[in-house]
């Protein structure tokens, strides 16, 4: 281990300690949010952000690479750490690519805040999704933590439908087994087949900045990926989640953190134009060859 490494593991050791009890104000009891410490107070690309997309610049890029996403992983583990509700150790590696991504960048694990952290044009949402990646160059998520290229986050929100989202009704079948304070830490096997795609089935652009983890220790090592399209999920199913409970059995009513300072940063917005413009070619295509089938078979 190198002096570089060994200093970094002594400082996000101490960062860790002093983290361990951080939590969220019950915003019910109008609450302040608390300093949370470290970066998370004196940082200058701290997230989540309002993300304007009249101030957003245009921008760009090959369309984003989802590998294995579409896949079925079981036994997916569910664990309440007292933050929020977490998915990891899937059955097969889900790797992002391109986009604003220099790297190949593999998924580590996926949870929730109920009310979104990120807001669009000043509008908070019922539910956010983090699918958290780490950049493949860095061996874990600590040494990822460290740099500035070292994670990649995709944010989905949610907004109140009628209609359940069926990718978070998986989640909530597991949470009676996980929600109780007493159970915390504690990992339960999912047996259903889950399917990260559900969370996000369709990408029609997105929002992306250079930011931080959204708890502590808030390391600016993340570069934010949020979806412009919002998906369906019900009050119900959010009101679910507020029956995690956290230190001392104390109801997660809220588990966001509240909006940080700009700073100026650019917020760029790409717009994906190709998935809209493929598939009127392919169906003019096949209009055409059964045109073509039709007319010999007329003839
Ligand atoms: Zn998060």
């Amino acid at each position: 281990m190198n002096l570089k490494v060994l200093l970094y593991t002594v400082f996000i050791t101490i960062g860790i300690t002093t983290a361990s009890h951080w939590g969220y104000p019950d915003l019910d009891a109008d609450e302040a949010f608390p300093m949370w410490g470290g970066l998370c107070d004196t940082g200058t690309h701290q997230s989540p952000i309002d993300l304007s997309q009249k101030g957003a610049l245009k921008a760009e890029y090959d369309d984003l690479d989802f590998h294995n996403y579409n896949r079925a992983h079981t036994g997916v583990s569910v664990v309440n750490n007292g933050h929020s509700i977490q998915l990891s150790k899937f059955q097969y590696p889900m790797k992002l690519e391109r986009g604003p991504l220099l790297e190949g960048y593999e998924v580590e694990q996926i949870h929730l805040h109920w009310w979104s952290e990120h807001t669009i044009d000043n509008v908070r949402y019922p539910m956010e999704a983090h699918i958290v990646h780490r950049n493949k160059r860095y061996p874990n998520m600590t040494m990822a933590a460290n740099f500035k290229d070292g994670l990649a986050v995709i944010g989905v929100l949610y907004h109140v439908s009628n209609q359940e989202n069926e990718a978070i009704d998986t989640v909530l079948e597991y949470l009676d087994e996980v929600k109780s304070y007493k159970n915390m830490n504690q990992e339960v096997h999912m047996k259903r087949p889950f399917v990260v795609r559900d969370l996000f089935p369709t990408v029609a652009g997105y929002l992306t900045y250079a930011g931080s983890l959204t708890t502590p220790s808030c390391a600016e090592s993340v570069t934010w990926i949020v979806l412009l399209e919002t998906f369906p999920v019900t009050m119900e199913q959010v009101e679910k989640f507020k029956q995690t409970e956290c230190d001392g059995g104390r109801k997660l009513k809220n588990n966001y953190r509240i909006i940080q300072k700009s700073n100026n940063r650019p917020v760029l917005l790409v717009l994906n134009n190709r998935t809209g413009a493929a598939a009127p070619v392919g169906v003019s295509i096949g209009l055409v060859v059964l045109a073509a089938l039709l007319a010999r078979f007329l003839n």
